[in-house]
């Protein structure tokens, strides 16, 4: 495949890409909200976007099935990163990585070095970082949504997840008791793809870079 085949998310990382790919001259040809193919060509007859699941964008990237992708830092970190180029922070799906207890758990307590804590969490590589860093021990549960409800029914002492509004937070009862890092959406490059179609994606990094911010 000579063109170049990007990989996006559907929900806010497609949202708020559109903006950007429309600054590199790209159009999708449909909406993968209401559309159920998950090949879109574009108005570019050299350029399609593939759909896939937010988690999954790096592994595409990484093995070149897609030259580009969309990708939040929380996903790339707990990816690893292998095989990818990551040029440019996009700003989008701006969020941050926090440390969540029940209202009333004495994580200052729980969380000083030696320490021992139960965390739930989709994301297991930067909670085991963040731990260790800490020097405390730590226990992980691995899961894949509603992280919330853990430490309500006993399975956590605190959560590890995505918070922006901290509404979600609020309505279960519990509270952000630690911010370990923000979080934003970055474009990633397979690396190969990079110096085989450098003089076409070259070009769309610079229109992506001078796109960056100029919303809102
Ligand atoms: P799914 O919702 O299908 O389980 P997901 O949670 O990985 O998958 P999205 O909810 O679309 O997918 O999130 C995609 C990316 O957007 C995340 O990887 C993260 O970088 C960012 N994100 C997630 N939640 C928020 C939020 N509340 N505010 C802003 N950005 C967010
Ligand atoms: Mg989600």
């Amino acid at each position: 495949m000579s063109g170049i085949t990007i990989a996006l998310s559907k929900g806010r990382i497609f949202d708020e890409t559109l903006p950007l790919l429309e600054a590199a001259g790209i159009v999708p040809a449909e909406n993968p909200e209401s559309s159920r193919k998950l090949i879109i060509g574009t108005n570019q007859p050299d350029v399609r976007l593939v759909i896939v699941r937010a988690s999954d964008t790096p592994t595409y990237v990484q093995y070149g099935a897609a030259d580009l992708g969309i990708a939040g830092k929380d996903v790339l970190l707990e990816h690893g990163g292998e095989g990818l180029y990551q040029p440019l922070d996009l700003e989008i799906a701006r969020c941050r990585l926090s440390v969540a207890t029940r209202e009333g758990f004495d994580y200052e307590t729980a969380s000083r070095p030696g320490g021992r804590i139960r965390v739930a969490t989709k994301y297991i590589e930067s909670a085991k970082a963040h731990f260790a860093e800490k020097g405390v021990h730590v226990d992980l549960i691995k899961l894949y949504g509603s992280m919330e409800l853990a430490p309500l029914v006993g399975l956590a002492d605190a959560i590890v997840d995505l918070v922006s509004t901290g509404g979600t937070l609020r309505a279960n009862g519990l509270v952000e008791v630690e911010h370990i890092r923000d979080i934003s959406s970055r474009l990633v490059v397979n690396q190969a793809s990079l110096k085989l179609k450098h003089e076409r994606i070259q070009p769309m990094l610079d229109a992506f870079a001078g796109a960056i911010g100029s919303k809102e």
